[in-house]
Formats: structure tokens, C-alpha cells, sequence
């Protein structure tokens, strides 16, 4: 296969590597591929970037097989591989019927903390240092949405982080790659990625907040980039201070009704 990626698409990739110090010379890294668009398309882009960077690094992919009742299409992402020339491990798992027997119909949760373990073991396993996962741009901002929606929490993924129980880095370098790139570009390949066997796919909270984004998006333009503005560090401005706990309020509230030195009456009035 001829590995090109358009100047826009390199520019982007090379932008997230830099910014975030995602990869350095002697790295082993580890890609998550499920044979969908966005893994298909980080494993091409990371062939790339290693025929083009000025340092050395090895890549490997990893398909966890979830356990659906409709297996992965193993010959399909093996041949992929093939042809892109990186080796590829399969691991099956039982994860599917885990997660949806702990919630039929909420499983992404579970279904990610098992998944994201297997791969960290197995990465461990075969000496990686660095697994590279493909959450792209929309991905950041849907999660950033998603986690004050329903954890009530204000953050989302970050593009490069530390797993200091199994020594590995996790990275993400199409952090800043929109969606319709990303298929746009695997069209152009004669790949066809391998559609998702898992029921819930496209009836996720994932997807309601996607749906939300556009929608509101197309009614304003800004909405999306303001959100995707909102994600960075410094963009916080007022925040009421953490919750106070009973010990605190006791405190408070005794402050507040002492009678102010001298008066005698509650308001110091
Ligand atoms: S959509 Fe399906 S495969 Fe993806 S995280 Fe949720 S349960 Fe797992």
C-alpha cells in the first residue's frame, strides 16, 4: 500500500506529536485498532509518520475481539495490517457479555475500562512502552460535554498520559483531526472498515451528545468551537468553590452567629 497522507493531515498529526511530546526516538508503540475508520486510520498515519520523523520507533496493533455475537472480521484487519506491514495481535475477550449484563442499556462505560485493561496488559506484555489510541477532535469534545452531562464533572481525555501501574503512555495524536477528515480520508483507501458488531452502537449517551452538538452547531457555528475553546486549562474562569463538608458549615454557620464582640445581639446590630 502506498503510504501518502494529505499536507493538511500530516500538519495536524505532526502539530498534536509536537505540542503534547507524544513520541520520542526508541518508542514502542502499541496501537488500538477495532478495524474501524478512525483506528484504521491513526495505524496508516503512524506508518507514515514513521517512514517521516526524524526518530526511530516501532509500532504493533492490537484487535480485542469484545465477544459479540458476530465475531471481529480477523482476516480483514490482518490482511490491512499486512499491507500496511505493522504486526498484529488478537486478543478475544468475554467483555461484551460483562458489560451488558452490569447494564443493558449503558455498557460503554464498563465496556471501555475492560477493553483499555487488555490492552495495557498485553502492551506490558510484549515490552511497549506507549499505546496510541485514535480519539479524535470530536471524540475530546463529545467527552467533554458527556462528563459535566452525566458524571457532573468538567474534564475530558487528554492527549498524552501516564499509567504509572503498568509503566506504559498513552497517547493520542488525532487529537486535533475533526471526524469528517478522518472518513473522508479512508474512502479514498480501498480498506473498508469493519462495521461494529456491538448492538448499542449509534444508541449510546455518546451519540445523544453528538447529535446535541450538531444540531446546536447548526443553529450557531461557534457552538462546537466554542466547547472545543472550553476544553483547555486555562479557559476555566469563575467556579464556585468545592462543596462545603458538615465540619465546614458547622464552622461557618457558628462564625456567622456569634454575636460580634461587645453588642451582644446576633446581627451586631
Ligand atoms: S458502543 Fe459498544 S463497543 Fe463501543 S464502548 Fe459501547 S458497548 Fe463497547
Amino acid at each position: 500500500m502506498e503510504l501518502v497522507l494529505p499536507r493538511n493531515y500530516a500538519r495536524k498529526v505532526w502539530r498534536a506529536v509536537v505540542e503534547f511530546e507524544l513520541l520520542e526516538d526508541g518508542d514502542r508503540v502499541l496501537v488500538g485498532f477495532s478495524g474501524g475508520k478512525d483506528s484504521s486510520f491513526l495505524l496508516y498515519a503512524m506508518r507514515v509518520l514513521q517512514k517521516v520523523a526524524p526518530f526511530r520507533f516501532e509500532l504493533g496493533a492490537i484487535h480485542v475481539d469484545l465477544g459479540f455475537e458476530k465475531p471481529s472480521d480477523v482476516p480483514l484487519l490482518e490482511d490491512y495490517c499486512r499491507q500496511l506491514n505493522v504486526p498484529l495481535i488478537v486478543r478475544k475477550s468475554q467483555i461484551a457479555d460483562i458489560a451488558l449484563r452490569r447494564s443493558r442499556n449503558n455498557p460503554c462505560s464498563s465496556c471501555a475500562y475492560f477493553r483499555r485493561a487488555v490492552v495495557n496488559e498485553t502492551a506490558a506484555f510484549h515490552g511497549y512502552n506507549k499505546v496510541a489510541y485514535a480519539h479524535h477532535h470530536d471524540d475530546a469534545v463529545e467527552t467533554f460535554l458527556m462528563s459535566q452531562l452525566y458524571s457532573g464533572k468538567i474534564q475530558t481525555f487528554l492527549p498524552k498520559s501516564y499509567l504509572d501501574k503498568t509503566d506504559i503512555t498513552v497517547i493520542r495524536p488525532l487529537v486535533y483531526l475533526r471526524e469528517a477528515e478522518i472518513k473522508e480520508f479512508i474512502e479514498t483507501l480501498s480498506y473498508v472498515p469493519m462495521p461494529s458488531p456491538c448492538p448499542v452502537q449509534g444508541k449510546t449517551y455518546r451519540h445523544k451528545v453528538k447529535d446535541l452538538i450538531g444540531s446546536l452547531t447548526r443553529e450557531n457555528p461557534f457552538v462546537y468551537t466554542n466547547l472545543a475553546a472550553a476544553v483547555r486549562a486555562d479557559a476555566v474562569a469563575d467556579l464556585w468553590p468545592p462543596a462545603a463538608s458538615r465540619e465546614e458549615m458547622r464552622e461557618k454557620h457558628q462564625r456567622i452567629m456569634r454575636p460580634a464582640a461587645g453588642d451582644g445581639s446576633p446581627h451586631g446590630e
